[in-house]
């Protein structure tokens, strides 16, 4: 039953950090992919937890060896990538491999692991909903607040080439959702 990928992606803002949070801290058979990034850590994030975060010469050393799975420059400077390396250390666990990307990365992750991956897209249920989500997040600065919801709105554009959409206007309900699917695909495909 092992061996799979589960690919969350959502535009940010989505809500889906709440969603993984629940998702990876249950007794569900999964275990989160510590991306690289090289953004700015935020209060209360962890090296090597939240992310590895990475300056942005020794992510571009590590594109240049090979060790990623997929990169994106998701913002401007702001490079985010999945390491082959949490691939293999989850699978040889015997667990399943959550990763959280973005909406770029999750579709060529899909479409590198097209049978052994399932990728859910978070949706969030209104674009005011979605400003009014990353306004009260104080870390991001007001430009970056519009920068972010342009992206969202390009992104969301791209939901239906997911294999599974969830909308995330209640967040229990989002989140009983998006376990039952990963076990269905876990546990039967
Ligand atoms: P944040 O800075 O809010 O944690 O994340 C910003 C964006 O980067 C989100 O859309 C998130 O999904 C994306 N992201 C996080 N990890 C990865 C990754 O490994 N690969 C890609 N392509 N995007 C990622």
């Amino acid at each position: 039953m092992a061996g799979k990928i589960i690919i969350v992606s959502a535009p940010s803002g989505a809500g889906k950090t709440s969603i993984i949070k629940e998702v990876i801290s249950g007794e569900m058979p999964v275990e989160f992919s510590v991306s690289a990034c090289t953004r700015a850590k935020r209060e209360g994030e962890l090296n090597g937890k939240d992310y590895w975060f990475l300056s942005i010469d020794d992510f571009k050393e590590r594109i240049q060896e090979g060790d990623f799975l997929e990169w994106e420059e998701v913002y401007k400077d702001n490079y985010y990538g999945t390491l082959r390396s949490e691939l293999s250390r989850i699978w040889n666990k015997g667990k399943n491999v959550l990763i959280e990307a973005d909406v770029y990365g999750g579709i060529n992750i899909k479409n590198e692991y097209p049978e052994i991956s399932l990728s859910i897209f978070i949706m969030p249920p209104s674009v005011d909903t979605l400003r009014e989500r990353l306004e009260k997040r104080s870390t991001d600065k007001a430009e970056s607040i519009e920068t972010r919801v342009n992206k969202a709105l390009e992104e969301i554009s791209l939901a239906q080439k997911f294999d599974v959409i969830i909308v995330n206007d209640n967040l229990d309900e989002a989140i009983h959702e998006t376990k039952k699917k990963i076990r269905e695909f876990v546990e039967n495909s």
